[in-house]
């Protein structure tokens, strides 16, 4: 049986059908049969018409008498009186007059359908009917529901999946058979042919456990041979310098953190090994992350190592910058910044210096992975708010050095542990799971919009004690214009308006960078009172002397974004307040609750990703093309144990080639998912 076999060989398959089919990406019978279904409707039970209750029923009936009308020009409605001789029943279908035709006859049929009451009557709506003699579809089983294909009838694609059943049963499974057994799993034809017809739905949920396996394992033993070929790869060796760690930490206006410690240590420890680093440092908003990137690139310069930090904006490259030319220069390492500002003759001289080694840490934007920038040395690579970025770019930037660089990716979106196992299962990860000491967790308030003007009171009174506020305007549509509109309103209303007597800064996308630069520096010294804005301070700007953060219509924003808004306040020992005004007084989603109620970025990201799934939140570039059909990546018990298989497996050097269905699919995973 070839499963490789086109859709128009298949019997009950015409022209037209095989048309429609490979329009849906359906070309094969393999492709039909592993189609699965999206979801199930019980029409199992046959009950007596005297016993009916209203819900989904199936009857077993013969047809008194039907008949059709039409109601509207191009509408019809036929009604039909069915009767099982328990008792009778009317039925009513909508624009189905073939019906009638189909009825007539003294045959026993199933119907299957809603029973309920409508036009004040009880009635059995649009039920699919099927002679008792041929063999049910629709009718008389657990039915599956495929997704919907332009074209077809539903009933038509369950009538060829019963004629390509005998495909079905013999599909060899692409498991190596130790693992079906050791994990007591369904052979994959047996959870195939649940699937499609069903006796009882402890079989779909045996199915889907198996098939939910299958995508994890592959999923978990791409990330670990992803993590096998570069372990394999030769690195620089960077020597633990004592006495630079020292005196960085001992120049710093602060204590780092136990979790800060713990990141740096776990840093110099890769540093030291001759295999690249590839680290995920994960840390809450304001959990102070650049510091560890700092310590790490001192590291670096003293043994002669360039390191080059990526950001995804120009404000915050240069806030960078800013940071670690503080934190590095007293000890004679360089910092240079490369962005899309830096013009001209000064720009070549920038170039010259990186690739002579005159500067030691390049900070920039996506101007770092021009083809024009060479490095001299470049021994480690940083990548701040990773997930801004693309496969393609990290690859580029850690290209730049002739070996494998040390490679810190890091991200404030905390990633529930679950998804990083999966997604992320070749990096290691640092988590900063602790704020710096003193902070107060920000007081965060959901605001309806009809009282606004106390809530300009209330920034008010923290500007009278010398703080700062930024008042983000939200993307009233996905265009563009409309959110530079709106910006631009919030600023002129509050200047004439509550605030005309207080310093008030405009910044958003369409500023030029230098522009920009201006308006953040100006709030960044104090010079201005208020920041109105959009999401472009998102990311990573601080500016610690602002306590107060106030976000117009709120509930168009995700969670995860939300969460980093309101982490432009709370970063000093001061008490901070997030205000989230609603568009609307109607009452809040349970998300918005969520973000009301706790300031853990890891909490909100589970939350997150249970209502909206993984590629909403994080990036459809990298996780929407994991096309996961039946796992989700919430399943902590079946990603552990798909996780020890999948390192079990690697462990005993077994040969994937062997298994040809599984190397496809894992080949596919290991480009999708890796980060270098
Ligand atoms: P993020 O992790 O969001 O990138 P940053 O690195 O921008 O956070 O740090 C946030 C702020 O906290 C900065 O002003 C930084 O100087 C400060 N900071 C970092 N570590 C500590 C610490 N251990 N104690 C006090 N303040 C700290
Ligand atoms: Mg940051």
């Amino acid at each position: 049986m070839n499963l490789e076999l086109p859709l128009e060989a298949v019997k009950g398959v015409g022209e037209k059908t095989a048309e429609q089919l490979h329009a849906a990406g359906l070309d094969t019978v393999y492709d039909l049969i592993t189609f699965l279904p999206r979801a199930y409707e019980d029409f199992s039970e046959v009950v007596a018409i005297a016993d009916i209750r209203p819900g989904k029923r199936t009857i077993r009936a013969h047809c008194e008498k039907v008949e059709i009308k039409r109601v509207r020009r191009g509408m019809t409605v036929t009604t039909a009186v069915l009767s099982d001789g328990t008792a009778k029943l009317n039925a009513v279908w909508f624009n189905q007059p073939y019906r009638a035709a189909q009825l007539k006859g003294d045959d026993e049929y199933y119907f299957s359908g809603t029973f309920e009451f409508s036009y004040n009557r009880y009635q059995l709506t649009n039920p699919s009917a099927e002679k008792v003699s041929d063999m049910p579809v629709s009718t008389d089983r657990i039915v599956p529901i495929y997704r919907a294909i332009k074209g077809l009838k539903s009933q038509l694609v369950r009538k060829l999946l019963i004629e390509l059943r005998p495909y079905v049963r013999v599909l060899p499974d692409p498991l190596p058979d130790g693992i079906v057994k050791s994990q007591k799993l369904l052979p994959y034809a047996e959870a195939l042919l649940a699937l499609h017809f069903p006796k009882s739905s402890a079989d779909i949920e045996r199915a889907r456990e198996r098939l939910a396996f299958d995508e994890l394992f592959d999923l978990l033993l791409a990330a670990e041979l992803n993590k096998q070929s570069h372990a394999s790869l030769k690195g620089w060796q960077i020597p633990f310098d004592q006495v630079a760690v020292k005196d960085f930490v001992a120049g710093l206006p602060f204590q780092l953190t136990d979790a800060q410690r713990r990141a740096a240590w776990e840093i110099i420890q890769d540093f030291e090994r001759d295999v690249p680093m590839n680290r995920l440092l994960q840390g809450d908003v304001g959990s102070g992350k650049t510091v560890v990137a700092g310590l790490a690139a001192r590291q670096a310069a003293s043994s002669g190592f360039q390191s080059a930090i990526m950001a995804p904006t120009e404000i915050l490259a240069s806030q960078h910058a800013e940071t670690l030319t503080a934190l590095l220069q007293p000890f004679g390492v360089t910092v240079g910044l490369l962005t899309g500002s830096v013009k001209g003759k000064a720009r070549e001289e920038l170039y010259k210096q990186i690739a002579s080694g005159g500067v030691d840490v390049v900070v920039g934007t996506h101007a770092l992975i021009q083809d024009a920038v060479t490095f001299h040395r470049l021994g480690f690579v940083v990548i701040d708010e990773q997930h801004r970025f693309g496969v393609a770019q990290r690859q580029q930037l850690l290209h730049k050095s002739d070996h494998m660089p040390h490679l810190l990716a890091m991200t404030a979106t905390p990633i529930p542990r679950s998804l990083a196992l999966t997604v992320y299962g070749e990096l290691d990860i640092s988590v900063l799971n602790e704020r710096p000491k003193g902070r107060k967790p920000i007081l965060t308030k959901l605001w309806s919009p009809n009282s606004r003007s106390q809530l300009y009171d209330l920034i008010e009174e923290q500007l009278a004690q010398g703080r700062q506020a930024y008042v983000i305007c939200s993307l009233i549509d996905d265009n563009a214009d409309n959110e530079l509109k709106s910006v631009q309103a919030e600023y002129k209303k509050l200047r004439v308006g509550p605030f005309k007597h207080r310093q008030i800064g405009l910044l958003h996308g369409k500023l030029k960078p230098a522009e920009k630069e201006a308006v953040m520096a100006d709030f960044a010294s104090g010079k201005t009172d208020i920041l109105v804005s959009t999401t472009v301070v998102e990311v990573g700007v601080d500016v610690p002397n602002a306590t107060v953060i106030m976000i117009e219509n709120a509930d168009r924003f995700g969670l995860a974004q939300l969460h980093q808004l309101r982490g432009r306040v709370g970063r000093s020992e001061r008490q901070s307040y997030c205000y989230l005004v609603m568009s609307d007084s109607k009452a809040p989603s349970k998300r918005l609750r969520e973000i009301e109620k706790s300031n853990d970025g890891f909490h909100l990201a589970q939350v997150d990703l249970d209502l909206r799934g993984p590629g909403e939140i994080y990036g459809r570039a990298q996780h929407g093309d994991l096309n996961l059909q039946v796992a989700t990546l919430g399943d902590t018990q079946l990603i552990a144990r798909a996780q020890r298989e999948a390192r079990a497996f690697v462990t005993a050097n077994r040969d994937l080639l062997q298994y040809k269905q599984l190397a496809n699919q894992v080949e596919r995973y290991q480009r999708l998912t890796k980060l270098n």
